[in-house]
């Protein structure tokens, strides 16, 4: 679904990612790990063309969002293509980024009917659709600003799967969240894993990935240092960092 090879970014001459190469494949939930700065945001901005790389090659179901050329550069393809690959990509954030002057039927109708050019009325079905999955079928009309962080993180949840994403993104869902209201989140995400929705999960919720994922991506200082099953990763792992990096939410 999404092969991304041998990316580099860097700000300010900074090197931020240094040669990342992994793929998701459908239906997979993929968990990153790693300690704070090591890139894990940098990497889904670039992914979900928040933020342009260096260098690097990144396809999504095998079309072509960036190549490098021969003299090393970064290529993106034309407008109307990163278009077209943007709609299948969904990203939450840790902050939820919902609009504060929005009701939540607008924050989640909103990028379908402006940007996927749905009909106001099925954008709306859709939306309900949706907050009853998130268990929200009472909010439609409520603000942010009246929803508790873990019922916004939810409605931030409905709002990127309206677009109909084959790929959702999160970067640490929950650790804007309290314990009680973490669960809540991590019961949604767990449910679409049983649906099969293909996911990328950057979190420090160790027991969640270790549930959850298929597959456990440690990176450390702009790089992959560990790639494997959970069991492989949490329980037997070949990587001194990565060892000192899980004893440490023991
Ligand atoms: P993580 O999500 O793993 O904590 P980030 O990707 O947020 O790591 O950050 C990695 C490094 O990149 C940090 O040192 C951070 O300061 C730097 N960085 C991230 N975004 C920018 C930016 N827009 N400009 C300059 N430096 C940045
Ligand atoms: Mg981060």
């Amino acid at each position: 679904m999404i092969e991304a090879s041998d990316i580099y970014k860097s700000f300010d001459g900074n090197a931020i990612l240094k040669g990342i190469s992994f793929q998701v494949n459908k239906g997979e939930v993929v968990a990153i790990i790693g300690p704070s700065g090591s890139g894990k945001s940098t990497l889904l901005r670039c992914i979900n063309l928040l933020e342009k790389i260096d260098r690097g090659r990144i396809t999504v179901e095998n079309e072509v969002m960036v190549s490098t050329n021969d003299s090393g550069k970064a290529v993106y393809a034309d407008k109307k293509n990163l278009r077209k690959i943007r709609l299948k990509l969904g990203l939450v954030f840790q902050s939820f980024n919902l609009f504060p002057h929005f009701s939540v039927m607008q924050n989640i109708t909103d990028a379908p009917v402006n940007v996927a050019g749905i009909s106001k009325d099925e954008a709306r079905k859709i939306a309900r659709e949706l907050l009853v999955k998130m268990g929200l079928e009472d909010k439609a009309d409520a603000y942010p600003c009246n929803l508790s962080g873990g019922q916004c993180q939810r409605v931030a949840i409905a709002r990127a799967l309206a677009l109909n994403p084959d790929v959702l993104f999160f970067d640490e869902p929950t650790s804007a969240l309290d314990p009680q209201l973490t669960m809540e989140v991590l019961r949604v995400i767990r449910k679409l894993a049983q649906e099969n929705m293909t996911m990328v999960v950057v979190t420090h919720e160790m027991g969640f990935a270790r549930e959850v994922a298929d597959r456990v991506i440690f990176m450390d200082n702009g790089v992959i240092v560990e790639e494997g099953t959970p069991e492989e990763v949490f329980n037997n792992p070949s990587n001194e960092k990565t060892r000192a990096f899980i004893k440490g939410f023991d």
